[in-house]
This record gives structure tokens, sequence and C-alpha cells, in this order.
């Protein structure tokens, strides 16, 4: 926030569910410096006092153990979900609790983004919550929201919940 502190994010969720379309709607119209990408399949967006680092979860096994290198000092996690993947959702919630469970993560918050709301079919915020059972996590402040990246809509709730938090 308004500290001057860096803050790190990191942004995850399946391939195609919309993260880096997410990522540059929260960055419209400023300069963003972009990494050459730092690690196998891992993004790094600095911006202002924002580090965000963005990945695709449910890759291949090789890269996962990596992927907890980055966990460290992160207050936030922002899982993007493509809401009308209904096959991999099981997928994604066993990722999502492997990595509540991680040392590093503890005190990391976690925004849900149940995107692609303009698409027919999509499942409702409420039904993920429900699929993620996520009234489970007490050990972590969550919040979900629905969104269109392609528009923007329930970007900017989103953010205001997980500043909130940090601030
Ligand atoms: P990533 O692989 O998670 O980074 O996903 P992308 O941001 O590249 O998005 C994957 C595809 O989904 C692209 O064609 C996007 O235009 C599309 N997409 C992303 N968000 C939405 C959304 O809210 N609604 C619709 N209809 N398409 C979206």
């Amino acid at each position: 926030g308004r500290d001057g502190k860096e803050h790190k994010l990191i942004i995850v969720g399946l391939d195609n569910a919309g993260k880096t379309t997410i990522l540059y709607q929260y960055l419209l119209n400023d300069v963003v410096v972009t990494s050459p990408t730092i690690g196998s399949n891992v993004e790094e967006i600095q911006f202002k006092n924002l580090k965000f680092l963005m990945w695709d979860v449910g890759g291949q096994e090789s890269l996962r153990s990596s992927w907890s290198t980055y966990y460290n000092a992160v207050e936030a996690v922002l899982l993007v979900i493509d809401s009308t993947d209904r096959e991999r959702l099981t997928l994604i919630k066993e990722e999502l609790y492997t990595m509540l469970a991680h040392d590093d993560l503890k005190s990391a918050r976690l925004l849900v983004l149940a995107n692609k709301q303009d698409l027919k079919g999509a499942m409702s915020a409420a039904e993920i919550s429900k699929q993620f059972n996520l009234t489970s996590i007490k050990d972590h402040s969550w919040h979900i929201q629905a969104c269109c990246a392609l528009t923007g809509e329930g970007l900017y709730e989103g953010m205001e919940w997980l500043t909130d938090e940090m601030t």
C-alpha cells in the first residue's frame, strides 16, 4: 500500500484461467516493467511497490518443487479460476490446499477470482466456494470475487478487499 514498502503477491491458476489478462487489467494505463522470465515458467512483474509473480499451477510435477522457492515473504495469493472449467476444479482445489499448507504462506491472504463470469455456464462464486470448501479455511483470511477480466468487472472489488487486508 501507501507505506512505500514492497509487497509481494503471487498470481496462480491453471493455464488459460485469465491470469495474464487480469494482471494487465490491474496495471492498465501504467508503465510496467516485465523482467525476463526468472524461473522455468515464472514471470515477474514489478509495478511501483508491488511485485507480482505469476505462474500456472497444475503443470508438470518437475516444476512444482521450484514454486515454493518463490513463496518467501508472499503477502497474498491470487488464485484465478476459469469458472467454466468444471473438469479441472478438483485439480486446482488440490493445488490450493497444498499451497496453503506451506510454511512460507502461513500469513498470506487468499483472493480467489472466479473469472469468465460473462460466459454461459460459468459457475457462480458461491458454487466455487462450496466446491472448494472455502469456509473450512480458518488459518488464512480469504475472499472470493466473481469477475470478468475482459471488462474488468469485479477486479477492483477484489483488489479493494486485498488492500484493506494488507494495510
Ligand atoms: P492465463 O493462461 O491464465 O494467463 O490466461 P490468459 O489471460 O492468457 O487468458 C486465456 C484466454 O481467456 C484468453 O483468450 C483471454 O482473452 C480469455 N479470457 C480471460 N479472461 C476472460 C473473461 O473474463 N471472459 C472471457 N470470455 N474470456 C476471458
